[in-house]
This record gives C-alpha cells, sequence and structure tokens, in this order.
C-alpha cells in the first residue's frame, strides 16, 4: 500500500487506476521506479493494490467521466506524463533561460507551447495583440515583437523576445521593456517506456505542433492500429490467455493476413463483446475516424496531382482529437472501465 499520507496530493499525472477510479499522484512517482513503468509491465496501485497495465492507465484517464469525443490535442501522453502552466519575464532584446525548477525528479519537458504574452504593468484593454506564428512555440506580439520558447535541454527552455530591425517607431514597444509570457509545458518521465501507439500520437502533436501537419497523418493511422491490437492482446492476457496463445487468437482473426485495426474494429470486438467499433455505438466516430485515413491517402497518393495538397493546422488537430477519440471508444467497448 501506499506510504504516502492519503490527504497528501501534489498534483495528478495521467495515469488512473481502473478498479478504485484514483488517478496517480506526482508524490507517489517519487517511490516508484520509472524504469518499471513499461508496456507488457503491470503497475500496482498504491491506493488499492490492485494491477493494470499502464496503458490502460492513461485510457482511463482520457476516458474520464465518460465523455468520448472531446479535445485531446496537447493533453500528455506519455506514461506518467502531466502538464503545467507557468509565466516568466523576458526583457525584450535578450533570452532569458528557465531552469524548471518544479519540476519533479525524474521528469522531463516532453513538449511547450506558448499562451500569451504581454508588457508587464500595462492594463489588459491596452495589451498589443498576440498571435501564433505558424508553429505553436512562436508568437508576434503587436507588429514588431517575436517571442518564441526554445527546449534548451531536457529540463531547461528559452524564451527570447526580439523586435523587428526596420521597425518605424519605439512605441508601443521598445528594447528593455518587460514582457510576461504564459506558456503551457507537457512533461515525461525520462525513464519510462511507452508502447509504439504512445509514441506515435506524440510524433504526431509535435509534427502538428511545428506546422508539419501532412507528417502527422500517416503517424494517426499506425497509432489506432498498435493501439487496438494492444488493447486486443492486454483483455486476451486479462482473460487468462498467456502471451503466445492472446498473440495466435489475433492472428488468426483474419487468415492470411497481419492484423490490423479493422481486424479488431470488426472482428476481435464483435467476438467478445458482440458490438462492432465500425457499426455500434460509435460507428459516426469511425467514419469521422476514416475520413482521417483517406485524407491521407488523397495527399499522399499524388500521381496525377500537380502539387501537394495541404493540410491546415486547424483540421490537423480535430484529425488528432478524432484519432483519440476512436482509442477511448474502444476502451469503452472492450469494458476496461468496469472492473
Ligand atoms: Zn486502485
Amino acid at each position: 500500500m501506499s506510504v504516502i499520507p492519503s490527504d497528501a496530493k501534489m498534483g495528478s499525472t495521467n495515469l488512473a487506476c481502473r478498479h478504485c477510479d484514483t488517478s496517480l499522484d506526482l508524490l507517489e512517482m517519487r517511490v516508484i521506479e520509472a524504469e518499471n513503468i513499461s508496456p507488457n509491465a503491470l503497475f500496482q496501485c498504491p491506493y488499492c493494490t490492485s494491477c493494470y497495465y499502464p496503458e490502460i492507465g492513461l485510457l482511463h484517464t482520457l476516458r474520464g467521466d465518460g465523455q468520448i469525443e472531446k479535445e485531446y490535442f496537447g493533453y500528455p501522453v506519455s506514461l506518467g506524463g502531466t502538464q503545467k502552466r507557468d509565466l516568466n519575464h523576458v526583457t525584450v532584446g535578450e533570452h532569458r533561460p528557465v531552469k524548471m525548477h518544479s519540476l519533479e525528479p525524474g521528469y522531463e519537458y516532453n513538449s511547450i507551447y506558448l499562451l500569451g504574452g504581454h508588457r508587464d504593468g500595462v492594463d489588459e484593454e491596452d495589451w498589443l495583440p498576440f498571435d501564433l506564428a505558424g508553429t505553436q512555440t512562436q508568437a508576434t506580439l503587436g507588429e514588431d515583437a517575436l517571442i518564441s520558447l526554445l527546449r534548451t535541454g531536457p529540463t531547461e527552455i528559452a524564451i527570447n523576445a526580439t523586435l523587428r530591425e526596420d521597425r518605424k517607431s519605439s512605441f508601443p514597444i521598445d528594447l528593455g521593456d518587460q514582457l510576461e509570457v504564459v506558456y503551457h509545458a507537457t512533461t515525461q518521465l525520462e525513464d519510462a517506456t511507452n508502447p509504439p501507439w504512445i509514441d506515435l500520437l506524440q510524433e504526431a502533436q509535435e509534427a502538428i505542433r511545428n506546422g508539419n501537419t501532412l507528417a502527422a497523418l500517416p503517424v494517426l493511422r499506425s497509432a489506432v492500429d498498435n493501439c487496438l491490437i494492444r488493447q486486443m492482446y492486454i483483455y486476451l492476457i486479462w482473460d487468462g490467455h498467456t502471451h503466445e496463445s492472446a498473440q495466435q487468437w489475433i492472428d488468426n482473426l483474419e487468415d492470411g493476413y497481419d492484423p490490423n485495426r479493422i481486424t479488431i474494429a470488426k472482428s476481435g470486438l464483435k467476438e467478445i463483446t458482440g458490438e462492432r467499433l465500425t457499426d455500434g455505438s460509435y460507428a459516426t466516430l469511425w467514419d469521422d475516424f476514416s475520413q482521417v485515413v483517406n485524407e491521407r491517402d488523397s495527399i499522399i497518393h499524388s500521381e496525377t496531382s500537380s502539387e501537394l495538397a495541404h493540410l491546415d493546422q486547424s483540421t490537423a488537430i480535430e484529425f488528432y482529437n478524432t484519432t483519440v477519440s476512436l482509442l477511448v471508444a474502444a476502451y469503452d467497448l472492450f469494458g476496461f472501465h468496469n472492473p
């Protein structure tokens, strides 16, 4: 059982126990060896002592109160990850290295993005327009200032603020002015190992954040292949199968083909729960996800086009949210949340 007093809390990680519904607190992470968090190692809940696979803990958190379709973009997916919002100051014309003292031992930055910025001591109605500039780590403030956020090391970032060289006036913003910059960061455990689908979702988020939207599409599709097979596999292990017989069971679902997301969504789930992911309660979500796949196919197979289509960032974020919703819907159908 937990050695930490039950009323002591520091903040939740993204892992929650499917048996007692409790989110793993950061304080508990101090006594857990992060390298023991890996796909095929059962994790023992410090609150109720029952065991779960860590990725099931993540899916349980994502499912939350049972609302499947929601905003998942920006939420940390690395096993044991957390998120935080922070603000810091920078002088225009300089950069400020920020060592994250509030980072827990064993954690490092995963991603960072800008949320806002304004001049210190200026009333909100006089704030200059803040606009992201193509990526989520660069933004303009007014016409002449550029703010950027850089991850300079595993636990360190740098905030930059510079002015355009051909600016017409030192008003309303000038060298030496103090800016307050607000940003969002997700953190991950340096020594934890993720299953492929989680690393793929991270890759997709990173690509979208950097404006590299097309690169995210094939990655999202592969994440669904892997996550559905992983959920099926874990279900079978729980059902008493050995590693080999679970693997065999999945391989047998579709004779002669390597199993993929469609094998599980149609045959696997149907056999176990009587309901498919493709035409049951989540049929619309499946259709939405099929659109992600179609978009990927139509852009990538550009044999007869004269130029490559571009996917805008907000559509890519929507595609990301649809993809993760589908993974959570599968979790729901498997019934993992009913211990
Ligand atoms: Zn528990």
